[in-house]
């Protein structure tokens, strides 16, 4: 048994059966779209088919059963007792497969995605490097002006040609290019609106590299801006400055979700932030812990989280400026590198 289900196993009440890909691959290294891992204190079994059973012999101590397509059939005549599953992942009609031999299924959630918010070593290089790899995308994207006349889309386009270049075996996400009023969206889809003078536009991107995620937003200008928009960026920088200065360990999410909330509401623009601070980030671009007024998780040495402040003013147009950070406990170490003062673009 790895160090990581070691950990698993001495958390566990129930033998748990996890079926969550990402988690799968967390555990044991191993990627399949069908593919399920029993974790007991003994032993752990590697159920998948058999397009996927040569990969899977070759992972470390774990015996491996190849099951026929349907692993969850296969697995719902087998199972035996208590069994914990994972009920964010599993279907209705997947626990219905599961229950058919009688077995006592346990709903659990958070146990593994509970390991997987502290990261490791050899995680945060990871982490390190696919975020250097998406800042050398944006900064040669920058060199290539002027971006008046592109459209969002082609800025998105040439954004991830670029991260592949730089060595991202994937995007982490699709790309966000958001022009003009469409910034005030925090999740537009990059489209055919050109770029043009006296316009913001936010671009939050990221690069996958080694089965590991980066996630940053940086907000631009075209030309000259209106002092308007000039006032929002502002208010929305010093806030996110201010808040990320309050990531540590031993902070409760939501304080730090707080920290950036009263900024901007003491500017007059509470409204207009209307999504949380920040989330964890690792195999997943959305993963814990979660910094926003209902969170539950209180920081810890490891975590890897987003701080992302926004200002979103229907019809005129939006900031965004999100950080990668690691939380340690003392100063967060940043892992996005690219300048945050406003950039006057052509
Ligand atoms: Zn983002
Ligand atoms: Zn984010």
């Amino acid at each position: 048994m790895n160090g990581r289900l070691q950990r698993l196993a001495e958390r566990l009440e129930e033998p748990l059966l996890v079926t969550a890909p990402a988690n799968v691959r967390y555990l044991v290294g191993f990627d399949s779209s069908n593919a399920a891992l029993l974790v007991d204190r003994e032993r752990v079994r590697l159920y998948t088919d058999f397009r996927y059973a040569e990969a899977a012999r070759a992972v470390q101590g774990v015996e491996v059963v190849q099951t026929r397509r349907d692993v969850y059939g296969a697995l719902g005549e087998s199972l035996e007792g208590r069994v914990g599953f994972e009920a964010t992942h599993v279907t209705y009609a997947r626990w219905e497969t599961l229950g058919r031999s009688g077995s006592e299924l346990v709903p659990r959630t958070g146990i593994v995605e509970s390991l997987r918010a502290v990261k490791d070593a050899d995680e945060l290089e990871k982490l390190r490097r696919a975020s250097a790899v998406a800042t050398r995308a944006l900064e040669r994207l920058v060199e290539q002006q002027p971006w008046s006349g592109r459209t969002e889309r082609e800025l998105a386009r040439e954004l991830e040609r670029l991260m592949r270049e730089e060595g991202a075996d994937d995007i982490a996400f699709a790309s966000i290019v958001a022009a003009g009023p469409n910034g005030a969206l925090p999740h537009a889809h990059p489209g055919d609106t050109k770029l043009e003078s006296g316009m913001l536009v936010t671009i939050d991107w990221g690069a996958r590299v080694d089965d590991y995620c980066s996630d940053c937003t940086r907000t631009f200008a075209i030309g000259e801006i209106d002092a308007k928009l000039r006032e929002i960026y502002d208010v929305c920088l010093r806030t996110q400055v201010e808040s990320l200065s309050a990531v540590q360990a031993g902070m409760p999410g939501r304080d730090v979700d707080l920290v950036a909330r009263e900024h901007i509401d003491a500017a007059g623009y509470g409204e207009a932030f209307g999504h949380g601070l920040g989330h964890g980030v690792g195999i997943e671009v959305h993963e814990g812990p979660v910094m926003r007024p209902e969170s539950e998780d209180t920081l810890e040495p490891g975590n890897v989280v987003s701080v992302e402040p926004g200002i979103y003013l229907p019809g005129i147009g939006g900031v965004r400026i999100e950080d990668l950070v690691v939380v340690t406990e003392g100063e967060p170490e940043v892992l996005t590198h690219f300048p945050k003062e406003l950039r006057v673009l052509e």
